[in-house]
């Protein structure tokens, strides 16, 4: 029985902003996780929806679920992103999302922004579809400036026919030049509008 309890302890996942065994985000931290400012959304895309400011227990969630493959760290960013989704008054129809890397997406051993796409689709009742791909021989964006990432990604995606207004979610906002070539290719692939929905907003540099 002693050796069960200690496995019960040492299964509870540790608090991503105070270490604590209470699970992947405790109460405290989550209160203390600050809200995104809103943000203007690039063209054509219709709305750039952000739940939470990227820093503090919000920025771990996301480095946990992306770099580290941790599924857990997703379910406290979907709770926020359907608040943010439910205060906005979608439109949407369809929620897709934007595709990750297919190399990072192997040694990962899922898509993270698919993990928050068919969260944020159960929360809302709405179907997940797989509407975008990645067109090849684009560049790692780190290494670039503001302004190249915007040229970078000029035609970097390509969308599937859509006759619906669609949400397009992703973990985090930068400059928005990847959701803007998201919107571009669903509305040229006849989407009847498209919001955007993410965990988090990081100012570019
Ligand atoms: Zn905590």
């Amino acid at each position: 029985m002693r050796v069960l309890g200690v496995q019960a302890v040492v299964g509870v996942a540790r608090c991503v902003g105070c270490g604590r065994r209470e699970g992947v985000l405790c109460g405290s931290c989550s209160d203390e996780m600050r809200s995104a400012d809103p943000r203007e959304a690039p063209r054509p895309l219709d709305r750039l929806l952000c739940a939470l400011d990227y820093s503090g227990a919000a920025r771990s969630l996301v480095l946990d679920l992306k770099l580290r493959g941790r599924s857990g760290a997703a379910p406290p960013l979907v709770d926020r992103m359907a608040d943010e989704l439910a205060r906005s008054g979608s439109r949407a129809r369809v929620v897709t999302w934007v595709p990750g890397r297919r190399r990072e997406t192997r040694r990962r051993g899922f898509d993270h922004a698919a993990v928050l796409a068919h969260g944020v689709a159960r929360r809302t009742g709405l179907p997940a579809r797989p509407l975008l791909d990645r067109v090849g021989g684009v560049f790692d964006q780190t290494s670039l400036s503001a302004a190249d990432r915007w040229l970078n990604l000029e035609a970097a995606f390509t969308a599937g026919r859509c006759r619906e207004p669609v949400l397009v979610v992703d973990d985090l906002v930068t400059t928005g030049a990847t959701l803007r070539s998201c919107a571009r290719a669903l509305a040229e692939a006849g989407s009847l509008g498209v919001e955007a929905l993410v965990a988090c907003s990081a100012q570019a540099r």
